[in-house]
């Protein structure tokens, strides 16, 4: 099968398109015959080697595939050979034509979704639905602010608060962006790259502010997001590129917090609820994962550098 292997930490070219044998699954594991596989910026991180986290080399990159299952270990349950699965995280890698991942780790994937929807739905969705759940404690009839809602994690989140009744204001650095975010049901929508745009932001909660921010960009939002909060509001930082400083009497006059997570240190509790959240939300299509950009799995160097640039609009995929 054909495979993206990472042989030795550096830039986007370290990601080679190799022809490697097809894992079998042993026992609990699953076989899955990947269409798509979602880039998520998470995935440059590792392969560059900077990140704190560092995966044994030779790996593939890739935790959120989709496709079919081709064949299941010994006491496998939940799914069989033909059915349509996402992954959330794989034991052998997403950016592959065959990717090995435990039992726990496959999800139906329902007939109403595209298999390059399907890889854009565990880390995206995931961690929207970890920061409005599980970390900010948001209730129905309060203000999000979605800093960064063209992306991935940014229009998973502008569909869920809008599911779970909360008002929406988001940003996003492009009109194309902007629309997006529209379209997933944000009731306003700002340019990050306008001087002055938190002030128009402020305008519109009659100056109260937002009770949460989930914010993509902390190293250049955070000590912004802290003046726009409301009483009590909270600050959930999702991504972060480097350091930052803010005025704390910012929070202490808003008796405001800052608060962060990262996805793959959730609890197992947290993750059975995202989980059965992310399945209720699929089948009823209040979750529609927007897929902007399509490239083939040898372009994977490319699509590690578009996922960094601005102009997100959705998901980008890799088909294999
Ligand atoms: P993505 O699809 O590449 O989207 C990036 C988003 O950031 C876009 O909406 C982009 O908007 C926005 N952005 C760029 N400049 C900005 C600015 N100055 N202010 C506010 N937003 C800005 O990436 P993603 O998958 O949505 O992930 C977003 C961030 O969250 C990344 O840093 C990622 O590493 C992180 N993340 C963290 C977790 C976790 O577990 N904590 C999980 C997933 C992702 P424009 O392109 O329109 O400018």
């Amino acid at each position: 099968m054909k495979a993206i292997m990472v042989r030795r930490f550096g830039g986007p070219e370290v990601l080679t398109l190799e022809e490697v044998p097809v894992p079998r699954p042993s026992a609990g594991e699953v076989l899955v015959r990947v269409s798509a596989a979602g880039v998520n910026p998470y995935d440059t991180y590792l392969r560059s080697g900077a990140y704190p986290l560092k995966p044994s080399l030779p790996y593939t990159p890739g935790s959120d595939g989709a496709g079919v299952v081709e064949a299941v270990g010994e006491g496998v349950g939940k799914v069989r050979a033909g059915d349509r699965v996402y992954t959330a995280k794989t034991l052998t890698g997403a950016y592959a034509q065959y990717a090995l991942a435990r039992e726990s780790q496959v999800w139906p994937l329902p007939a109403s979704l595209s298999f390059s929807q399907g890889a854009g739905v565990w880390v995206p969705y995931g961690t929207a639905c970890h920061a409005l759940r599980h970390w900010s404690r948001t209730r129905a009839g309060e203000t999000v602010l979605v800093h960064g809602a063209s992306g991935g994690v940014g229009t998973a989140a502008v569909q869920f608060a809008r599911s779970m009744g909360l008002r929406v204001l988001a940003t996003a650095g492009t009109p194309e962006g902007r629309d997006l975010a529209a379209a997933q049901g944000a009731d306003t929508v700002f340019d990050h790259r306008e001087s002055g745009y938190e002030r128009k932001i402020l305008e519109a909660t009659g100056g109260k502010g937002v009770d949460v921010v989930l914010e993509m960009l902390a190293n250049v939002n955070l000590a912004r997001d802290a003046k726009l909060l409301a009483a009590d509001g909270r600050v959930i930082v999702i991504g972060s590129r480097g350091e930052t400083s803010l005025d704390p009497r910012d929070l202490m006059a808003r008796r405001g917090t800052v608060s962060g997570f990262t996805l793959w240190a959730v609890t197992p509790a947290e993750e059975a609820e995202i989980h059965a959240t992310l399945q209720s939300g699929l089948a009823d299509g209040t979750l529609r994962p927007v897929v902007g950009r399509e490239l083939p799995l040898a372009e994977a160097p490319r699509a590690h550098r578009m996922v960094l640039e601005p102009g997100s609009r959705g998901k980008l995929v890799l088909l294999t």
